[in-house]
């Protein structure tokens, strides 16, 4: 099949070459004219675990293609996929100006049938607006379908190509077809493509999103009383989890959740519950207890030491808003810098892979160190905000020996409580005893 794929960021840049991957001849469209070039030369504008093998073998096969010309990308496609940004607009509702501007220009050069696919996360009634925006222009016959997209940043490739379901939304026999093709190479496993109205499909996107929202910030709640009545919330957890009308997963408390998609989801499905005279007070209690959340550390650390950062060498491990991607879009770790900076600490980061995209963000504020080991040296203390795997099982001795203070205040509870107490550290998490 034919595709062009409009917006080539995190999902389009996935979606695109995980669609060539099936044999797909795909064209990835942006107007961010040195993204597309980088990417023309072979280069990859983000990290992400696995996209690098099938991204090069589908260039080089000639089945995955970069361009800004929207309109020849578009007369050689039948199926255009929208990955378009959908940001907070200043109310707090998604922004459909990306989608809408693009919706609008299709129906101007479209010439013959298209399937158009809202990929990007939309509010309920999107459709029915890019449906009218091609249609203002539009001379020719075209179906919007609805497609929200569920890759997790870090394991995308993975997600894309081995998705636990497929949600598409339409009412088109024709465009239904035609997605059941694209889809049945990804689901060969079993794995179900779920056909729904549009309205019911963009639904299910913010209500997955802000469902995973309100469990880790459950979870979140769950372990600062933990901490009040000297409970551990990692058994907690486990006990829980165990049980299976529960499971396992997504019940790690931490920092709170940042992202691209977790805050803006949650706070534009409140949005839409607003404009439809509904209360919806679950959705407003999570965006409340997260804005807390991203800060319970860095209170932690100011209450450790007095209040008083001035001339304190605070490390960070992780800035990322979780391992295994280079993005830092509402990361905690922007809220806990900015707090221990206004606090007169002298912070020093390392990340594995996000610590240009937090250049842009703090300058020279920060000091961003290259091994995670330097960042220690002299450190009044050690701040865990991202559970990257190589934070896992460091060398506690060497870092001992590095730090002028042993103390490490960890946002993600990725140390056990008795190895601290043996190697004599001061060591504060979440949702657990603090060892002294
Ligand atoms: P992104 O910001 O990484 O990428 C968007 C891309 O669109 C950018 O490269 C930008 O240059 C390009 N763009 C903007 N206007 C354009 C135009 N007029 N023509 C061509 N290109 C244009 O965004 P993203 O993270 O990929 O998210 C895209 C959508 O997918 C959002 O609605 C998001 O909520 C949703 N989503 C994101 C994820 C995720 O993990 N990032 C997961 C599921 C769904």
């Amino acid at each position: 099949m034919k595709i062009a794929v409009v917006g080539t960021g995190y999902v389009g840049l996935v979606s695109g070459t995980c669609f060539a991957e099936t044999g797909n001849h795909v064209i990835c469209v942006d107007n961010n004219v040195q993204k597309v070039e980088r990417l023309r030369n072979g280069e990859l504008p983000i990290y992400e675990p696995g996209l690098e093998v099938i991204f090069k073998r589908n260039t080089e096969d000639g089945r995955l293609e970069f361009t800004t010309d929207l309109l020849d990308a578009v007369n050689r496609a039948q199926i255009i996929f929208l990955a378009l940004p959908t940001p907070p607009g200043e109310d707090g509702s998604a922004d459909l100006s990306y989608v809408l501007g693009v919706a609008e220009e299709l129906g101007k050069i479209i010439t013959d049938y298209k399937v158009i696919v809202d990929k990007s996360t939309v509010p309920v009634g999107t459709s029915e607006k890019v449906t009218a925006a091609v249609e203002k222009h539009a001379k020719v016959d075209f179906d919007v379908v609805s497609n929200p997209e569920f890759l997790r940043e870090g394991v995308a490739v993975e997600d894309f190509l081995k998705p636990d379901r497929v949600v598409i939304g339409t009412s088109s026999e024709r465009a239904k077809s035609l997605m059941h093709e694209l889809y049945e190479p990804f689901v060969r496993q079993g794995n179900p493509i779920y056909f729904m109205d549009e309205r019911s499909a963009e639904m299910t996107k913010y209500a997955a999103n802000s469902y995973l929202a309100t469990r880790i910030t459950f979870m979140n709640e769950i372990a600062n009383l933990c901490e009040k009545v000297g409970a551990d919330v990692d058994m907690v957890r486990i006990g829980m989890g165990s049980d299976r009308r529960i499971g396992k997963r997504f019940l790690f408390p931490g920092v709170g959740y940042g992202g691209s998609c977790f805050p803006k989801d949650v706070q534009a499905l409140g949005k839409t519950a607003g404009e439809n005279d509904y209360n919806f007070q679950i959705l407003k209690s999570v965006m409340e207890v997260n804005n807390a959340q991203k800060y319970v550390l860095a209170h932690k650390i100011k209450s450790h030491f007095n209040n008083d950062l001035k001339g304190k060498r605070i490390a960070i491990w992780g800035l990322a808003f979780k391992p295994n991607t280079d993005d830092i879009r509402e990361a905690p770790a922007i809220f806990i810098i900015n707090e221990l900076l206004e606090a007169g600490a002298k912070v020093v980061a390392f990340d594995p892979e996000a610590m240009e995209n937090m250049k842009a963000i703090f300058g020279d504020k920060v000091e961003f160190i290259k091994h995670r080991y330097d960042a220690l040296k002299d450190a009044d203390a050690l701040a865990i905000v991202t559970e990257w795997s190589v934070f896992r099982t460091p060398d506690f001795d060497f870092m001992a020996e590095l730090m002028k203070e042993k103390v490490i205040f960890d946002g993600r509870n990725l140390y056990k409580l008795e190895q601290m107490k043996q190697f004599g550290f001061y060591y504060n998490s979440i949702g657990r005893n603090t060892v002294e």
